[in-house]
């Protein structure tokens, strides 16, 4: 079965194209600048990227130029529109509705659209290129694969704030977690991978990218994450603050004259591994400068190397021991230093990492030696395929 993977943003949108039988990637590529003047990258599979700028005023003009491209007569890696056999769109948020992935069908659109106020950004794009592909796909089947579903076993012990119970009864303020179909997948795999008991396995997974978050997984159900009911919670990310007490909020507003967007707009994007350096949001711009005896710099690597210690040995005392930890995403797939750091606040586990595979990249491996109390291992993500997955197992009723 050929699985279209959409992740549609509000301005871009990433594609994939996989053949969920021998899960190869048979074309992928991203719209950018949706909106403003508009580029398409596509990649057959084994071939060079073409980049194409294209006007592409909404997504609809941007979906319509991704399905040229892969029915396209010379460099398209299908023949005709008829060899898509199914949709899967990431959507950010379920809230409560939605514990598991799900068929695309009216119902489920409307019940997505309650969730809209929970993440304003990212679904109203998520929908529309739902509603696109039903036009330009018409009969095509097309499932939700939701960012926050894998997090909805965590027990009210986890999810609920210190806050007036009203507010979660009324409004469902509560932790929701993201990045949910990463954590699903990476757990998945380490139990695999890792030769260790499903039914019997505790299983923390640090994805740190641009955004991160941590998990804690027990017997594959989610019981804690670090994101709440925004993906602005838990850890310093690279633009994001992460945690910090509530009553900065009010103190900096006053100081810098903001109101609460000002302030929301500081604690988004001016703030994590930019705010804290000055130089970059991105770790390897940020080890580089740290390397080269910029403090700020080497401060804002340490305070993420710390704070994710600190989670971890949070996750710990929850699930009263672990088995394995594993690293993904950006940071945590490249970064031997970060991990390196991590561990080493970890030592009272009985955690001790291998050099040589810790240099290691691209693949799963086990980081930890052979006689560490824990075991540590790196799992490249791939929430395209996780996507894939779900799409095939729903729409074959499996
Ligand atoms: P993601 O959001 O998962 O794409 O991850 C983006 C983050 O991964 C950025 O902070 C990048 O600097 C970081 N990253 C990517 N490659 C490397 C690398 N080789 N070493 C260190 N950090 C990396």
């Amino acid at each position: 079965m050929n699985v279209l993977v959409i992740n549609c943003g509000s301005s871009s949108l990433k594609y994939q194209l996989i053949d969920s039988d021998s899960e190869q990637v048979l074309a992928k590529g991203l719209c950018e600048r949706i909106g403003l003047d508009g580029r398409l990258v596509y990649q057959k599979s084994g071939l060079d990227k073409e980049v194409t700028e294209a006007p592409m005023p909404t997504h609809k003009e941007a979906i319509q130029l991704v399905l040229d491209a892969l029915t396209n007569k010379e460099s398209g890696a299908i023949a005709s529109l008829d060899e898509v056999d199914a949709v899967g769109h990431r959507i950010v948020h379920g809230g409560e509705q939605f514990t598991a992935s799900a068929l695309i069908t009216e119902e489920m659109i409307k019940t997505v659209e309650e969730c809209n106020e929970l993440a304003p950004l990212h679904n109203p794009a998520n929908l529309i290129g739902i509603r696109v592909c039903t036009e330009l796909m018409p009969g095509v089947p097309q499932v939700g694969v939701f960012d926050t579903a894998f997090h909805q076993t965590m027990p009210a012990k986890a999810y609920l704030y210190g806050l007036p119970i009203d507010y979660y009864k009324n409004y469902k303020v509560r932790r929701y977690g993201f990045h949910g179909t990463s954590h699903s997948f990476v757990s998945k795999r380490a139990v695999e991978f890792l030769g260790l008991d499903k039914d019997n396995s505790k299983v923390i997974v640090c994805h740190l990218g641009n955004g991160s978050s941590i998990s804690a997984v027990v017997n594959g159900k989610c019981v804690d994450t670090t994101m709440g009911l925004t993906p602005l919670e838990g850890l310093v990310m690279g633009t994001r603050s992460g945690n910090i007490d509530p009553a900065i909020v009010e103190y900096v507003a006053k100081k810098e004259n903001l109101d609460i967007a000002g302030i929301m707009n500081v604690l988004n994007k001016k703030s994590g591994l930019q705010g804290l350096s000055g130089v970059s949001s991105d770790m390897r711009d940020l080890e580089a400068a740290a390397d080269g005896g910029n403090e700020n710099a080497r401060n804002a690597v340490d305070v993420l190397c710390y704070q994710i210690a600190k989670f971890v040995g949070g996750y710990v005392a929850a699930m009263n021991g672990v088995d394995a930890i594993a690293f993904t995403a950006g940071i945590g797939e490249n970064d031997l230093r970060v991990r390196k750091t991590v561990c080493s606040y970890l030592g009272y586990l009985g955690i001790a990492i291998d050099d040589e595979a810790n240099a290691r990249r691209g693949e799963d491996v086990v980081i930890s030696t052979a006689d560490s109390k824990v075991k540590v291992a790196v799992i490249p993500t791939n929430e395209e395929l996780a996507i894939c997955r779900d799409t095939v197992a729903i729409v074959s009723g499996k």
